[in-house]
């Protein structure tokens, strides 16, 4: 359902109606089907004002699309448990702890995880060291 505001261009009466869909209008004028509710006059055209519309598949996108962030949400926070328990953590050491475990050849070294600059990154992608960058998600406090 669509609701428009029709002003008569006769007695500049504006009134409210509702209609189908905008083709409905379209038809009716073409018919000449609108009239003037006051004088009955023909000539009535909707106003530029923002038609009002209920469209329940709108607010079902905005549900879907925050059921697929709980989803991605639940992912990364699955990655970060497993980064946790397998990786080390070396904060913004990240850059200079990459190249130790790289230039020292000690293939056995745990993986580490923590933060870097995106110039650090494009070194150390530059120097051939491997580093993946992924979402993370700060844990609320309790
Ligand atoms: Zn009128």
């Amino acid at each position: 359902m669509i609701k428009y505001k029709l002003l008569c261009k006769n007695c500049e009466l504006k009134f409210d109606s509702w209609f189908a869909s905008s083709n409905e209008y379209e038809k009716l004028k073409k018919k000449k089907l609108l009239s003037c509710h006051s004088c009955n006059s023909k000539k009535v055209e909707k106003t530029i004002m923002a038609p009002q519309l209920i469209n329940s598949k709108q607010k079902m996108d905005v549900k879907v699309n925050l059921e697929k962030y709980q989803n991605i949400k639940k992912t990364i926070i699955g990655y970060q448990k497993f980064i946790k328990e397998n990786f080390k953590y070396v904060g913004e050491n990240f850059a200079y702890e990459a190249r130790t475990i790289h230039y020292s050849k000690k293939k056995k070294s745990k993986g580490i995880y923590g933060s870097a600059s995106k110039e650090d990154l494009k070194e150390l992608k530059e120097e051939g060291i491997d580093a993946q960058m992924i979402p993370w998600i700060e844990e609320k406090e309790n």
